[in-house]
């Protein structure tokens, strides 16, 4: 609702098709004119990666097991968003809960390894996620419990802090926040400035 507020429109399960310098074109056949075109379409494998010779998916991403272990490597595992889990548990986003979870896994599991003990298969469990809408709002989805608005902001803003882990990091983020306060506008209200031309996504 806040984002249709400020008219925002998401569209799902549909690819864009072409970029043409006042148009985006999408698969369900619409048009959408644009002036200015942001493109935020995800990621790829950096070069030294791509240069590994090892099995890879479509997308060049490493090729591991349900061990996180690279195949036709022994001993060699990999984690995180240059690889692609091959396993029977839910799929893997590239998103920093993940990769923390794989790094866990990987670590108890090449520790197993070493110690000729039995490895445990990664499964990916999420526990949630957070959408930042600026202007103090943001979407919580927490282990099931669903917040918005400004306690969605204040929950959003404690769990960045708690995940970045050092004291000193979560300082200096304070800081910036309380600095942001007083100076630089929230970017994110450029949909609310009445004298700002109208902006369509
Ligand atoms: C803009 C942006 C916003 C994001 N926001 C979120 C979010 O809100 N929540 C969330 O869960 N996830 C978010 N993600 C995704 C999250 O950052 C990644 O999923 C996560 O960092 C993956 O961890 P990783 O260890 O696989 O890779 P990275 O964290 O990317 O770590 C890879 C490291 O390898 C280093 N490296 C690369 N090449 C070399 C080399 N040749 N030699 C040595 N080192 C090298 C890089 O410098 C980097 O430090 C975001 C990603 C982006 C780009």
């Amino acid at each position: 609702r806040r984002l249709a507020s400020q008219r925002i429109e998401v569209i799902n399960d549909a690819k864009v098709e072409e970029v043409r310098p006042d148009a985006v074109v999408i698969s369900d056949g619409r048009t959408i004119p644009t002036r200015t075109t942001i493109w935020a379409a995800g990621i790829e494998p950096p070069p030294l990666v791509g240069n590994l010779d090892l099995q890879k998916d479509h997308r060049g991403r490493i090729l591991i097991d349900q061990y996180l272990r690279v195949k036709g490597r022994p001993g060699v595992y990999a984690v995180g968003d240059c690889t692609s889990i091959q396993y029977d548990g839910p799929p893997v986003p590239a998103l920093a809960q993940a990769a923390e979870q794989e790094g866990k896994r990987a670590a108890s599991n090449l520790a197993a390894e070493i110690e000729n003990k039995v490895p445990v298969p990664f499964r990916y469990r999420s526990v949630g996620q957070l959408v930042d809408l600026g202007e103090g709002s943001a979407l919580v989805d927490i282990l099931g419990v669903n917040l918005s608005g400004l306690l969605g902001a204040y929950v959003w803003k404690a769990v960045y802090l708690y995940e970045l882990g050092y004291d000193l990091n979560r300082a200096h983020v304070l800081a910036d926040w309380t600095i942001d306060l007083f100076t630089r506008p929230d970017t994110s209200k450029l949909f609310e400035d009445p004298n700002q031309p109208r902006v369509r996504t």
